[in-house]
């Protein structure tokens, strides 16, 4: 008989997958999608086996064994085959992919931490020392504790519980539960209304057939999206499938895993913020059918699900579903290819839908559902728009906030409203340099200026971190000369505070988030009352959801607009529209104050007039022109290294491969990247531009025939496809 050769993906870019010989006493148990060690060049690996068959060895060459089988971790078919056709599309190796969707804790067999919790008998009367006595009393009725707060409360040591266990005074019981924020939600089962119950047909049917459509659920912000999601969500559960629920960003998680969590039971919530164990823990779980609804950031379309019947991509336009290290994939993108694989109905849900989105359901290609109401009543925001060239002038300064939305802070305070402040820069100020000599301080591993932190008295990195102490005289002329420059979020927050000091501020940035899970603490007091206005970065624009949030104001609107790229207009107007959404979700209406230097901006005109289609016809027409997606396909090549000369030299070298694949396709470089130092590394690009997503897979796959871009010494080379990042 043949021997048993697995072909296992190891991750290592390259190859897909290596063979090894199965020992005959794991014949029996191994099988595709399971998690195995094998020896890979003279190192144990973990790998995954992806194909099984009795076939005649390789001639003139040993098989090594499988060393390890990874009992209990098993990829799904289905997930298995969605990772395929991501490494192909993506173009990474199959066991790079595989090692950027299951997690570390479970490829390297992390036990799930136990807790122990120790619960007191209440109807307990047997005899008992006076010492243990003394501990049962100090234990809480009802109530169950962790070991380790019950040691502390009771004075008490483990063996002294294991004996009260053993007598029948306590239960001690092991707990896996995984430890997350919870918070509250209100009940919301809502009647549906008409539009809503409409969105809820369109897709039920296919839902119940286990056909794959996609819906585009084109909703204005506070339409009520989440109770059709919801109910959608029941209807699945119901017919025994699993829902996938996706979320851009972690920071929404809690509110939203709170209203799951008023419906249905069998929740996880699943993102990277959970210790080792606890994503061993829920991975294990979720492959053993024990969850009907997950939801999480963008790896959660890798939850291993048995039976995945309805996948919901919330806020399908933000970029952060775009993943920027390998695997560096879409996950609206790939939730699509999921739910043709599995067939399951894949709803796109949003306010401010992308325009490859638009596009695609343009083309007829996804079927749009829209919700144009508030159930709640609320109208849009009425907003105001501020000059910030006339701003400046009348005060005759340079004014980083408006009178006007001072004014409207302080009425809002007295009102016992709230507000929310955006600015898209954190730290006191972008800017440090020096007024005598103009010398302008800059990290020495980036070509990026240095922002000032005024708390910790420190200039940071944005891009590599480096930290440093801000100098006391310039380090080009040496004189006390250094000034800061430009608005960040730590002076916004000092700045109001100095203009409205009755305002209570809470300041969310990943400056007052580093904590694991901390912007969930922050929204949930903002959302209790503890301030009346936040503060922060682009993190607070995103689908929050306070109803006593009536003024929201943006600073430097039209910032985003000078960067280089083909999607600013469309970020910016997606900024202005979603964060305008965050006013006025509850009874009391909103209004949204805007400041920008260009208020002639179509972006940011469209969005404060409600015009949608505007924005959306016109810079559809420019993306056409210019051949930018969704017309076109484009891949991003990168190259960097320590040395200048190494850089320019391999990406000019590979750059000729690139030209003699080309049929057709434009290629813009190679030339220096716009960010063309960072951390301490050279960096080179160059852009393909094919004619659709499709041409720019098959100049890829012309440019592999031909022998692919051959390794070189000391330069990095990455292939992005369908980049979001092109600087
Ligand atoms: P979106 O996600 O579209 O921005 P939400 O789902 O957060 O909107 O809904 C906005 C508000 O409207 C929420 O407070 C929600 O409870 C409420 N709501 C949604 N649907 C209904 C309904 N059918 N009847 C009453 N209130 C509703
Ligand atoms: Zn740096």
């Amino acid at each position: 008989m043949d021997p048993l050769i697995a072909d296992v993906a190891i991750d290592c870019p390259g190859k897909d997958c290596y063979s090894y010989r199965v020992p005959e006493d794991l014949a029996e148990r191994l099988a595709v999608g399971d998690c195995v060690e094998v020896s890979f060049a003279r190192r144990p690996m973990r790998g995954f086996v992806v194909e099984l068959a009795r076939r005649a060895p390789p001639e003139g060459f040993a098989l090594k064994d499988i060393i390890r089988h990874r009992e209990g971790v098993r990829v799904p078919a289905k997930l298995l085959q969605l990772i395929r056709w991501g490494a192909r599309y993506y173009r990474c190796s199959l066991g790079e992919f595989l090692a950027g969707s299951v997690p570390a804790p479970v490829r390297e067999g992390v036990v799930p931490e136990e807790r122990l919790v120790i619960t007191k008998v209440a109807a307990f009367a047997g005899k008992l020392t006076a010492r243990q006595r003394q501990v049962v009393d100090a234990l809480p009725a009802g109530e169950s504790l962790l070991l380790a707060d019950a040691s502390e409360l009771a004075k008490a040591d483990r063996p002294l519980f294991e004996r009260l266990a053993k007598a029948g005074a306590i239960v001690i019981a092991r707990d896996r539960e995984v430890r997350e924020i919870r918070l509250e939600a209100r009940d919301e089962r809502h009647a549906l209304t008409a539009e809503q119950r409409t969105a809820v047909d369109a897709v039920a049917q296919p839902l119940a057939a286990g056909v794959h459509q996609t819906f585009l659920l084109y909703g204005i912000t506070g339409s009520g999206k989440t109770l059709v999601y919801l109910e959608l969500a029941a209807q699945a559960i119901a017919l025994g499938k699993q829902v996938l629920l996706l979320l851009p960003e972690i920071a929404l998680t809690p509110q939203l895993a709170a209203r799951v969590r008023r419906r249905f039971e069998r929740v996880a919530v699943w993102h990277s913020g959970f210790t080792d164990g606890e994503r061993a823990h829920m991975w294990r779980e979720a492959a053993a059918g024990r969850f009907d609804l997950v939801v999480g950031t963008r790896s959660a379309l890798f939850a291993p699900l048995p039976n995945p019947g309805l996948v919901i991509v919330d806020e399908e336009h933000e970029q952060s579903y775009k993943q920027e290290s390998v695997p560096r994939y879409h996950a609206r993108d790939l939730a699509i290819v999921y739910g043709g694989l599995v067939g399951a109905p894949v709803i796109l849900g949003s306010a401010t839908p992308s325009l490859e989105t638009v596009h695609n359901a343009r083309a007829g290609r996804y079927k749009v559902i829209t919700l144009m109401d508030r159930p709640l009543g609320g109208k849009l925001p009425s907003p105001v728009l501020i000059d910030m060239r006339e701003e400046c002038h009348a005060q005759k300064r340079q004014a980083h906030v408006s009178r006007e939305l001072i004014t409207r802070l302080r009425q809002i305070k007295s009102r016992g409203e709230q507000a929310i402040v955006l600015l898209n820069r954190r730290g006191w100020s972008p800017v440090v340099s020096c007024t005598e000599c103009g010398h302008a301080l800059s990290c020495p591993n980036c070509d990026i200026s240095l922002t000032y932190h005024k708390g910790p008295g420190k200039l940071r990195c944005h891009y590599c971190g480096g930290e440093r102490s801000m100098p006391k005289t310039c380090p080009a002329c040496q004189q006390p000369t250094l000034a800061t420059f430009g608005l960040g979020t730590e002076q916004l927050v000092s700045a109001l505070a100095y203009e409205v000091p009755e305002l209570k501020i809470l300041r969310v940035d990943a400056d007052t988030v580093a904590e694991r899970q901390g912007h969930a603490k922050l929204f949930q007091a903002f959302a209790e009352g503890a301030a009346d206005c936040l503060v922060g970065t682009q993190m607070v624009a995103k689908g929050l959801d306070f109803p006593r949030v009536t003024l929201v104001g943006v600073l430097c609107a039209d910032r985003a607009l000078s960067v280089p790229d083909f999607r600013a207009a469309e970020r910016t107007y997606q900024l202005v529209a979603q964060v305008s959404g965050r006013a006025g979700r509850g009874e009391r209406p909103g209004t949204v104050v805007v400041q920008a230097y260009d208020t002639e901006a179509p972006p940011i005109r469209c969005a404060l007039d409600h015009r949608p289609k505007a924005f959306v016809d016109a810079e559809l027409a420019l993306r056409k022109e210019y051949g930018y997606p969704p017309y076109a396909g484009l891949v991003r090549f990168l190259w960097s290294s320590e040395s200048q000369a190494d850089v320019q030299l391999v990406a000019q070298e590979h750059g000729a491969r690139l030209a003699s694949a080309a049929k057709g396709e434009a290629i813009l470089g190679p030339n220096p990247a716009g960010l063309a130092f960072l951390k301490g590394q050279h960096r080179w690009h160059a852009l393909v531009k094919a004619s659709s997503r499709g041409a720019a897979q098959s100049f890829l796959d012309r440019l592999e025939a031909a022998g692919g871009l051959p390794k070189m010494k000391k330069v990095h080379v990455v292939i992005d496809v369908d980049p979001y990042v092109t600087s």
